[in-house]
């Protein structure tokens, strides 16, 4: 099943502004919600998968190389509260439309009286509760400022290279870049971009979002390079931007206010490959 086949307005992405960033719940309304059959749920389990299409949300939509976030919405249907536990979030790019897979939860009182929460009760235009699980998103949100500081750490050290993939997710992030780096430099590169990583979270820098058109994003980004980005691979007429330790580039993840909220879990560089024309940079906690 895609987002294609429901006929619904784009979701307004709360977390695209700065103050949204950092918003953990909103109240929205339903826009459409399907039971959805998947392999695997028990035939006589309660828990009932579910897709539901909001006219807003806070929770982050899995893309751009960072997991989607989880979180509750709690659906009031008139007659009762249908809470719904959400485990993945997608976003169709082609027609703005954010899709919340979850579960149906139910209460440990209506399990025993029999009575049982259904999606079936829930309405358009139904008035919902959304909240994210805050402590994964703080996690997420570090996980993916740092892969920013890395591409900020890289510049400092004088190795501008075109990004080509970003993997912000906590089994084992890093950063690639389009390019080469001479096999003689490469410990050399891997012990300044660590101090590069940590000076800059000791600085303390704060975050910046901002919506720009296309020609001013190309100003900004491509200032310190030549089509270090290419502002053609983007569809909408505005980009957003998110300057992080100073290094400006576009992006449409959740991220933590300041380099400085990166020490506390010691976020670092910790790798460095080189093969086939990709640099790959690595970076975790606990460094
Ligand atoms: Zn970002």
């Amino acid at each position: 099943m895609t987002n294609a086949c429901v006929d619904v307005s784009p979701t307004e992405m709360i977390y695209m502004t700065y103050d949204g960033n950092f918003e953990m719940r909103c109240d929205a309304k339903i826009l459409h919600t399907q039971a959805v059959e998947v392999e695997g749920d028990a035939a006589d389990s309660d828990a009932q998968t579910v897709h539901v299409y909001l006219d807003r949300t806070v929770l982050h939509a899995q893309g751009g190389g960072q997991p989607t976030d989880i979180g509750t919405m709690k659906i009031e249907t008139g007659a009762s509260t249908v809470a719904v536990q959400v485990e993945k979030v997608t976003m169709d790019r082609s027609t703005g439309v954010a899709l919340h897979r979850g579960k149906v939860m139910q209460s440990t009182a209506e399990a025993e009286d029999g009575v049982h929460a259904s999606i079936d009760d829930v309405k358009v235009g139904d008035k919902v509760h959304v909240e994210v699980d805050a402590d994964n998103r703080q996690i997420l949100s570090e996980c993916h400022t740092a892969g920013h500081v890395v591409d900020s750490a890289m510049a400092r050290c004088g190795s501008v290279l075109p990004p080509s993939k970003a993997y912000h997710f906590l089994d084992g992030p890093y950063v690639e870049y389009k390019g080469k780096i001479p096999a003689e430099e490469r410990n050399a590169l891997l012990a300044k971009l660590k101090v590069a990583f940590q000076e800059l979270v000791e600085e303390d820098i704060c975050t910046k979002i901002a919506v720009l058109s296309k020609s001013d994003a190309e100003a900004v980004c491509n200032r310190v390079a030549e089509n270090y980005f290419n502002m053609e691979d983007f569809d909408d007429d505005n980009v957003r931007i998110v300057t992080v330790a100073g290094w400006p580039c576009p992006c449409g993840g959740t991220h933590v206010r300041s380099t400085g909220n990166l020490k506390e879990r010691k976020w670092g560089v910790t790798g460095l490959k080189c093969k086939k024309g990709v640099v790959r940079v690595k970076y975790g906690k606990d460094c």
